[in-house]
């Protein structure tokens, strides 16, 4: 059986545009909901169930559902927000350059609900298919949760409970899929030390800059490529260039494989924010924000396999597992212990960027790819 998605691909095209054209950047809920509202007009237009679930500082989330069946669903996932403010991407913000889009989220992620949305309208209409399809869209991802919280993880993992597998996503990549994330800990040192006169009072201040150039030297030297890396930045410290200053922070983005590893960095930076090198100084560590490894299971690694499996019926190239060191939302439905394999949206290039674009003329393969795979599920 074929399914004619290159002609979906047209409607799928215009959506994206559309969708592309709203700036949504993780904390501007008004933004946000707009596209939700969007994405819910459009969806029901075409045969989607929906179901808008309310936030109160976080945009809102949205489920799309379609298909009927007797067996667990499958699930696709992807995220509303962008990066960027409002505004740089200039007046035209979504810009059509033949089989291109450039625009903010072009692939990352919106690119990802336009081929979910495809493979669900595929998949329902597919005589003998028993599963229900659900999209779920988030609406913080690039801030960790930090404005839906516990409610939006749990939403997460409670729907990826009810599911068999998961699609997320993510921009793709021609060779590859993503079945494990390194988890990411975000953590600030403040460090308080003696303010004196920098010529006359030299020997009485006790420097917080010199004490976090030590420890930034020592935090930095535990990373290692097959641990966790230790990334030090937002450096901000003194008061005035004739002053021994007396305050000093700065921030450090940690990374591991699992969590036990971060765990052990916590740890680890703990001890060098409590061993003072310069004497009359103190430090205060704070946790700002972690989102939990996506840790490789057997599962998502056999979703993977059936992948490769239906690529190798549509004559696709075979696709390689990928640990990516950036974290996505695919971490909790691996721990919701449901199998996910993440990085399943179109391909773009320049993700982050005022550059970032989609390629849509990989809408249709894409689409075809993983809906041939939820028909081995
Ligand atoms: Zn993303």
């Amino acid at each position: 059986m074929s399914y004619d998605f290159k002609a979906l691909a047209g409607v799928y095209k215009e959506f994206l545009r559309d969708v592309i054209a709203i700036e949504t950047p993780s904390e501007n809920k008004a933004q946000i909901d707009k596209l939700v509202t969007c994405i819910k007009d459009f969806a029901e237009k075409r045969g989607f169930e929906t179901e808008r679930i309310p936030f109160e500082k976080a945009g809102d989330y949205l489920i799309l559902r379609r298909g009927k069946g007797s067996k667990k669903p499958v699930m696709f996932m992807a995220h509303l927000d962008t990066v960027h403010p409002v505004g740089s991407f200039g007046e035209n913000t979504a810009r059509v350059d033949g089989d291109i889009i450039y625009g903010p989220g072009a692939s990352d992620c919106k690119g990802g609900i336009a081929t979910s949305m495809m493979i669900m309208e595929a998949l329902s209409e597919t005589a003998g298919f028993d599963r229900p399809t659900l999209l779920l869209l988030t609406s913080d991802e690039e801030i960790s949760c930090r404005l839906s919280g516990e409610r939006g993880k749990n939403t997460i993992i409670e729907t990826a409970k009810t599911a068999c597998a998961v699609f997320n996503g993510e921009p793709g990549w021609s060779d590859r899929f993503v079945t494990a994330r390194k988890g990411v800990m975000g953590l600030k040192l403040k460090i308080h030390g003696v303010a004196a006169h920098a010529g006359n009072g030299y020997f009485n201040g006790a420097s917080a800059v010199r004490e976090a150039a030590y420890k930034i030297i020592d935090i930095e030297s535990l990373s290692s490529k097959e641990g966790c890396t230790f990334n030090c930045s937002l450096l901000r410290g003194g008061t005035s260039g004739n002053s021994v200053p007396d305050y000093c922070e700065f921030s450090v983005d940690v990374r591991g494989l699992t969590l036990k590893a971060l765990d052990g960095a916590f740890e680890a930076v703990g001890k060098i924010a409590e061993n003072a090198r310069v004497t009359g100084t103190t430090c205060e560590l704070c946790l700002l924000s972690r989102r939990p490894p996506m840790e490789e299971t057997a599962g998502s690694l056999d979703l993977l396999s059936k992948i490769n499996e239906a690529a190798e019926k549509l004559g696709q190239n075979e696709y390689a597992p990928y640990l990516s060191a950036g974290g996505s939302d695919a971490c909790y439905t691996t721990m919701a212990g449901v199998p996910t394999v993440c990085c399943c949206g179109p391909f773009g290039s320049y993700q982050h960027s005022v550059r970032e674009s989609v390629d849509t003329s990989s809408l249709a393969p894409r689409a075809e790819l993983l809906f041939e795979t939820s028909l081995l599920l």
